[in-house]
C-alpha cells in the first residue's frame, strides 16, 4: 500500500502516520524527520536544510527529492510506504510521480486530513515530543501519563523550536498557498480522499482505517 498523508502542520499527521504504519507494517518517511535527524547528527544534509528551517521556510525541492528517492529505493519500501510531508509543491509530486514510475510503483491513496486554522495554531503551540522515539503529545489534548515523560519509553519530552506562535504562523501562510495546487494535482488524478480531522484521535483513525481498506471513498 503506497500512501501519502496530508494536512497543514498540526492537523495530526504523525500522530495518524503511528497508527496506519502499525497496521499496515510499512514504513514511516517523514522528510521533516529525516531533516531533523540529519541537524541532530552535524551531516552535510543537516547545514543545508537547518537554515530554511529555522525560518520556517521549505527546504530546496532538489534537496527533498534527493532525500526522498533514495529512501523510497530502500528494501524495506517494497510491500508500500507512507509518505508524511512530502510532497509539499507541485515539483516535488511530479518528481514524485517520475522516481515511482522507474521503480514500477505508483501512489494509491493521498489522505488529506482537514482541520481548520485556529484550531492548528492550537495543537502547534501546545505539541511536545518525546527526544526518544518522536511521538506527538498535546499539553491539553493528548497529554501524557505524566508530565514531560513518554508513556512508551520514559523519554524526556520537548518542544520543536519552529513550534513557537511566531514561526507557527508563517508556517501555515507558506503551507497554505503551497497545499492547493498539491490537492488539485492529486484529486485530478482522482486519489485524493478528505478526512474530518477535527475529531478525537481514534475516530479520525478509524476514518483512515475505513478509507483504506475499501469501506468507502
Ligand atoms: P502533524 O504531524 O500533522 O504536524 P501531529 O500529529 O504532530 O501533527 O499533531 C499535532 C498536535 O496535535 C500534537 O500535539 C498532537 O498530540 C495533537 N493532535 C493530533 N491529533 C489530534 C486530534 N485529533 N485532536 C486533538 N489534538 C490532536
Ligand atoms: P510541519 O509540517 O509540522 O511544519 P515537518 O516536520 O513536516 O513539519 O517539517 C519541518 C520542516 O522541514 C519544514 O518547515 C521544512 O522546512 C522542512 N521540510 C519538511 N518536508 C519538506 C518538503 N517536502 N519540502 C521542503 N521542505 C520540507
Amino acid at each position: 500500500m503506497n500512501i501519502v498523508l496530508m494536512g497543514l502542520p498540526g492537523a495530526g499527521k504523525g500522530t495518524q502516520a503511528d497508527r496506519i504504519v502499525e497496521k499496515y507494517d510499512i514504513p514511516h518517511i517523514s522528510t521533516g524527520d529525516m531533516f531533523r535527524a540529519a541537524i541532530k547528527g552535524g551531516t552535510k544534509l543537516g547545514l543545508e536544510a537547518k537554515s530554511f528551517m529555522d525560518k520556517g521556510a521549505l527546504v530546496p525541492d532538489e534537496v527533498t527529492i534527493g532525500i526522498v528517492r533514495e529512501r523510497l529505493s530502500a528494501a524495506d519500501c517494497e510491500e508500500g510506504f507512507l509518505l508524511d510531508g512530502f510532497p509539499r509543491t507541485v515539483p516535488q509530486a511530479e518528481a514524485l510521480e517520475s522516481l515511482l514510475a522507474d521503480l514500477g510503483k505508483r501512489i494509491e491513496h493521498v489522505v488529506n486530513i482537514q482541520v481548520e486554522q485556529d484550531e492548528l495554531v492550537k495543537r502547534l503551540t501546545g505539541r511536545r515530543i518525546c527526544k526518544v522515539c518522536g511521538t506527538a503529545y498535546h499539553l491539553v489534548f493528548n497529554p501524557p501519563q505524566k508530565d514531560g515523560v513518554c508513556d512508551k519509553d520514559g523519554g524526556e519530552l520537548y518542544q520543536r523550536e519552529d513550534d513557537n506562535p511566531e514561526t507557527v504562523t508563517n508556517r501555515l501562510e507558506v503551507n497554505i498557498k503551497q497545499t492547493q495546487p498539491l490537492l488539485d494535482f492529486y484529486e485530478n488524478k482522482g486519489v485524493l480522499k478528505n478526512i474530518n480531522g477535527q475529531q478525537d484521535i481514534q475516530k479520525v483513525f478509524a476514518d483512515i482505517d475505513a478509507l483504506l481498506k475499501g469501506d468507502r471513498g
